[in-house]
């Protein structure tokens, strides 16, 4: 069955329509088997419009989908840089406004894939170890970059003694159940602690 030919069910099939973005159920469902979050499905579903909206040529000038994404959704960017993404893209007659009026939450993916499509999104999929250790270890490795900054700024400053120095830290997780503590790595390693409280 082609949705194309469809009557849009709601926001996420007009879009897809008008975009042109083919077979975007069985998209947004690969991503969720792959362990996409709905919030991140609303990410790719904007990404996607987004890209369909940005010509060759105004990617290759100003920057493609990802890029230009970034910039106009993430808080910490700067107003004066945003603006002046913006007005480049109008100079390449995108009307960025408009494109993110088609852009959709995770609660519009949701109520599509609930409502329209009946399929179930009640349970987020699951973080697994090995990703999980992968942020924690992007998190430290960070932590240790600015405490390491830091101290040479203090050294420049006068302020420490200018000896070589090496940055490391150790995150320890306690468990409030039977107060023991490990390190994380330790931690994860055996699956959490194995004092096995009861379920409350
Ligand atoms: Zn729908
Ligand atoms: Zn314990």
């Amino acid at each position: 069955m082609s949705e194309q030919d469809d009557e849009p069910c709601c926001k996420i099939t007009r879009v897809a329509q008008a975009y042109h973005i083919r077979d975007i159920d069985a998209k947004l469902l690969q991503q969720r088997e792959q362990g996409a979050s709905l919030r991140e499905l609303a990410i790719f579903f904007n990404k996607r419009v987004l890209s369909e909206a940005l010509d060759r040529a105004t990617q290759e000038v100003i920057g493609d989908a990802e890029t230009i994404y970034a910039v106009l959704t993430d808080d910490d960017t700067d107003r004066a840089r945003q603006a002046e993404l913006r007005s480049k893209l109008a100079r390449y007659d995108v009307d960025i406004d408009d494109v993110q009026q088609d852009f959709v939450s995770h609660q519009t993916v949701r109520n599509h894939l609930n409502g329209c499509r009946e399929i179930d999104t009640g349970r987020e999929p699951d973080l697994d170890l090995e990703s999980g250790r992968k942020t924690i270890e992007w998190a430290q490795a960070r932590s240790e970059g600015v405490i390491e900054q830091t101290i040479e700024r203090l050294r420049n400053a006068g302020e420490v003694a200018d000896t070589r120095t090496e940055v490391t830290q150790s995150v320890r997780v306690a468990c409030s159940a039977c107060g023991r503590s490990y390190r994380v790595e330790e931690f994860l390693q055996q699956g959490g602690c194995d004092c096995h409280p009861g379920a409350d």
